[in-house]
């Protein structure tokens, strides 16, 4: 018998998995018959939803990410004169459960077959009897005692005993990742595994809404830090509980992904030895999913980005002495504005106002005071119809005012080259300007 159907097998359980099969095949040595194979051919992570959705605190559970293992599973069950081992009927009462080795089949006619041998014919109490079916097709069921009679071993027991093993495992390891609520429950922390970009869409919202707080900063003012405050969001299992400043918009997704797509990319004149960066790197270009004792680690990469983005945008600042553009009152098309910032005052009598600042490709600034919450962010690109209101200057450098515009196109933050974004409505603007 083979089987290289894949199966599914939670990480955390291939170590019981390779002790049962080591023992399988010491027997399988002494009865000469083949090894039972484990091959690994992959690995995915999959989320899983405890049956048990509240726990002892009337609390709901978090579903976990597991890491499940791709592997195929080839063996054989011992065979003689033409006989070979088809599996085990476990007789419960007056009905059979059929437990057939993988790849094969026990005809349903053993369902409702009495606990008997056919060999000896001696009907008796035993919990199991076993299948065997000749090569030209006839199937005989058999009790321990005998089984050696057709399978030609001087040790019916350990047969008997191999062959209930065998099925066991290749029936418990095959079921697809069907596994027990319960050992899922049992599931250790440090065995479970967390997709980096919706990690990282926590992180960010957390660090919009509340700033960057290192492990160090939290336990030096009894805060909670950035990575903590992520981790107890993301795995929250009734996201309605939290507040909405918890809870990722799709700009923070977006900044995630372009967080993570930028880090891959770049290459060691970034990191240039430093430590840390290093391991960012290596964490990040290494697989697609993070350990518990990762997160840490992983939740540097969105300040880390952000200093990047800042330092590309006073790099294009820098690069050309601006000027002011247009003729005051007049209306003319703005293309290819780069959003520096966004800064939202403290709400007066008409609402806030959102002071939009912008380089235009040749490094000339502009700014909007726009009265409502502007369809862009800090680091896309836009295009504008807006009136030229003044000429006017700020800390020395010329800055043309416009006002009355309207947003012609968008291009989102999205790419290693842009800039983060975030909803206006929770974003604390003060922060970084
Ligand atoms: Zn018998």
């Amino acid at each position: 018998m083979t089987d290289a159907m894949p199966y599914a097998v939670p990480d955390w359980k291939m170590d019981d998995l390779r002790a049962r099969i080591d023992a399988l095949n010491k027997t399988a040595a002494k009865l000469g018959c083949a090894q039972v194979v484990l091959t690994i051919i992959g690995d995915h992570i999959k989320e899983i939803f405890p049956h048990r959705a509240y726990d002892e605190y009337g609390e709901k559970i978090a579903p976990k990410m597991v890491l499940f293992i791709d592997v195929t599973l080839t063996g054989e069950a011992p065979k003689l004169n033409g006989w070979s081992f088809l599996g085990t009927l476990q007789h419960l009462g007056d009905a059979n459960i059929l437990r057939a080795l993988p790849g094969v089949t026990i005809p349903e006619s053993y369902r409702l077959r009495p606990n008997q041998c056919d060999h000896c014919h001696t009907v008796r109490q035993r919990t199991d009897t076993y299948v065997v079916q000749h090569e030209d097709g006839r199937t005989r069921q058999v009790g321990t005692s005998c089984l050696k009679d057709f399978l030609g071993h001087s040790d019916p027991a350990t047969i008997a005993n191999f062959c209930s093993n065998l099925g066991d495992l290749f029936n418990e390891f095959g079921g697809g990742g069907e596994y027990d609520d319960d050992d899922f429950d049992r599931c250790p922390r440090d065995a479970e595994y967390f997709q980096m970009d919706r990690y990282l869409s926590y992180v960010v919202a957390a660090v919009r809404n509340f700033g960057w707080v290192s492990s160090t900063t939290a336990r030096e003012y009894g805060k909670e830090s950035t990575k903590n405050f992520a981790l107890t969001a993301m795995t929250e299992r009734d996201q309605a509980k939290l507040k909405d400043a918890a809870i990722p918009t799709d700009a923070h997704r977006a900044e995630a992904a372009a967080a993570i797509a930028w880090m891959k990319s770049i290459d060691g004149t970034w990191t240039q030895g430093d430590a840390y960066k290093e391991n960012l790197h290596t964490l990040f270009t290494a697989r697609e999913y993070l350990t518990y004792r990762d997160l840490g680690l992983a939740a540097l990469l969105i300040p880390c980005y952000e200093r990047e983005v800042e330092r590309r945008i006073t790099e294009k600042q820098a690069k050309a002495e601006s000027h002011h553009v247009g003729t005051i009152k007049a209306r003319m098309t703005f293309t290819d504005l780069l959003v520096t910032r966004i800064f939202t005052t403290e709400p007066g009598e008409w609402g806030s106002t959102y002071i939009c600042g912008f380089v235009d490709a040749d490094g000339n600034q502009l700014t909007w005071f726009a009265s409502t919450c502007p369809a862009f962010d800090a680091g896309d690109t836009v295009s504008l119809n807006a009136t030229v209101k003044d000429h006017s200057t700020y800390h020395d450098i010329p800055q043309t005012i416009i006002t009355r515009a309207t947003v012609l196109s968008v291009t989102p933050a999205g790419d290693p080259e842009a800039v983060p974004g975030g909803g206006c409505v929770t974003r604390d603007h003060t922060r970084r300007w």
